[in-house]
């Protein structure tokens, strides 16, 4: 048969990251950082029920659903997972993944523990990375700082971060955010397949 670029075999197709860690962690600066490092890997962009924050631009940051779509969405099995993460739906395109592993791109998912066990069900070839504050003090105080939510909100994210935490022990792989510089070299080199 002749070569054809186009047809990737099913050796070459791409892996897939998912990373999770509690709100505060570090876990947007991250990954920002590692896709201006990794310009190649594909970051799966979620759909969500909640709210856009100040500056969060509709199909850059999340694809913002009302419930009805959301719901017509599990119907229509769309989502490769799903879950109610702080009181919003949020889930993840089963048709963005495959499309991109097919093609022999890696992709990073930035969804929660619950998005995470659904998806190493699914691919059970995921790689799974937990990102972690040093502590939940520190943890509380990134969250006063960032500005964003209402203090309900932080004592709502904090008390999920504890249960969180506690799944940690089934990532394959832990990145504890302390010094930002040590935990994205941590991080992109986990990408790259070099790093426990
Ligand atoms: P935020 O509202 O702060 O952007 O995200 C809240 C939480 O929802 C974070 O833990 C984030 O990882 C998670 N999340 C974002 N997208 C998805 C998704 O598609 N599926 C799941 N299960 N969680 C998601």
């Amino acid at each position: 048969m002749p070569f054809d670029p186009t047809t990737p075999s099913s050796s070459s197709s791409g892996r897939l990251f998912v990373v999770s860690a509690p709100s505060g962690a570090g876990k947007t600066t991250l990954c920002k950082a590692a896709r201006a490092h990794l310009p190649e890997l594909v970051y799966s962009i979620s759909s969500t029920t909640r709210a856009p924050r100040p500056g969060e631009q509709e199909g850059q940051d999340y694809f913002f659903l009302s419930e009805a779509q959301f719901r017509q969405g599990i119907e229509d099995e769309q989502w490769a997972e799903w879950a109610k993460v702080h009181d919003h739906y949020y889930g993840t395109s089963a048709r963005f993944i495959d499309r991109h592993l097919e093609l022999g791109q890696d992709v990073l998912l930035d969804i929660d523990v619950q998005g995470a066990r659904q998806i190493l069900k699914r691919y059970p070839s995921a790689v799974t990375i937990f990102i972690m504050a040093p502590s939940m003090d520190v943890l509380r105080e990134r969250l006063v700082a960032r500005g964003q939510d209402a203090a309900s909100v932080i004592e709502k994210r904090l008390k999920n971060a504890a249960s969180e935490i506690a799944s940690k022990d089934w990532y394959q792989h832990v990145v504890v955010n302390d010094a930002l510089d040590v935990a994205i070299e941590h991080f992109i080199a986990i990408l790259k397949g070099g790093a426990d």
